[in-house]
């Protein structure tokens, strides 16, 4: 029997490259190996304010990009989390086994809520602190033994897995402990104006990220304007952020391992580097967009499919797990 993995992205706004480096690259590169379950995290988009003209845009276009970017829906189950209640419900079964301590440590939501309260709205979500919960139904229901996530989330990942021991425990149930898939090219892809955070799609600086929908020139604009230092030479270092994420960037586009890419650039210039990466970015966006732009029609088709696959094993599952906790 082929492994199953789990993967899914939130709709808050535009996908940008770090999406695509982190999350749907790895996941396709296993359409072949593994069966695949990704969807659209349309309900993860509630966690911050967002409009519903917004949503309903994003969540469109990031299932359009799935397929642009290579989904083939025969092989891989492709849903909108939302078309499928058992998420919604399997979150509430999973608080049962969690608490307000270990939600309120995940650095995601201390980075959010610190946001929120310096924009003195002291108004943080209840769903900021217990979205790492819906994360868990999402992967859980349809126990997995993958799930390919960006380094950024992995202190999630690492939550899902206490909270699935927990239930094997409490319960009996008999949830595999999913592990991430995590490679050299699924890099944790840096803001280019502030590369000690990661690249949102939700940041304000326009500059700081790159969306898969931006033009090419505008794209390569952008990494022209990417923070670097003045040292001008090319390598790892924690001390030089911007320049590793501009090689990670590279590594994660054309493939080369680390000492490729370092031999690539052994003697350049920062322009060089950014002349070398800006055309790279360019030339992916300009074929993806054209293919994006083919898909767009065929979103509601394939989503229809992929909700009824995903839906006949998501309730079989919630199912299990309700008699084994007597409801
Ligand atoms: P999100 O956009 O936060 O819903 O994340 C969706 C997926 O993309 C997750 O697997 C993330 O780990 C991945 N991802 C998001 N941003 C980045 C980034 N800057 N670098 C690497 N992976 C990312």
């Amino acid at each position: 029997m082929k492994k199953r993995l789990v993967s899914g992205i939130t709709a808050t706004g535009k996908l940008t490259i770090g999406n695509f480096l982190g999350s749907i690259k790895p996941s396709i590169s296993l359409q072949n190996e593994y069966e695949n379950f990704i969807f659209v995290a349309d309900l993860h988009a509630l966690t911050l304010p967002i409009n519903s003209q917004e949503l309903a845009e994003n969540r469109k276009s990031i299932f359009a990009f799935y397929l642009a970017c290579g989904f083939d829906p025969e092989k891989t189950v492709l849903f909108f989390q939302s078309e499928i209640s058992e998420h919604s419900e399997l979150y509430w079964l999973l608080q049962s086994a969690t608490t307000i301590g270990e939600l309120s440590r995940m650095t995601q939501f201390k980075d959010k809520a610190r946001l929120k309260q310096e924009n003195n709205t002291e108004k943080v979500p209840t769903g900021l602190l217990t979205y790492p919960i819906l994360m868990t139904a999402d992967i859980l229901l349809y126990n997995p033994n993958f799930v390919t996530v960006g380094a950024d989330q992995l202190q999630h990942l690492e939550l899902t897995r206490k909270i699935a021991q927990r239930f094997n425990k409490i319960y009996k149930t008999n949830f595999n402990i999913p592990r991430a898939i995590i490679s050299d090219s699924s890099q944790k892809i840096m803001s280019l104006t502030n590369p000690e955070h990661k690249m949102s799609k939700s940041s304000k600086s326009k500059n700081s990220t790159i969306f898969l929908s931006d033009t090419p020139e505008e794209a390569y604009k952008k990494i022209q304007k990417a923070q670097t230092d003045s040292e001008n030479k090319i390598y790892f270092s924690k001390e030089k952020p911007g320049v590793s994420n501009l090689l990670n960037i590279f590594m994660g586009f054309t493939g080369k391992n680390k000492e490729e890419s370092l031999l690539f650039f052994e003697n350049k210039s920062y322009q060089f580097l950014k002349k070398t990466v800006g055309k790279i970015v360019a030339n992916f966006l300009e074929n993806l967009q054209e293919k994006y732009k083919e898909n767009l029609v065929l979103v509601e088709i394939f989503a229809k499919k992929g909700a009824k696959k995903a839906k006949k094993i998501a309730s079989s599952n919630l199912q299990k797990i309700k008699e084994k906790m007597g409801l």
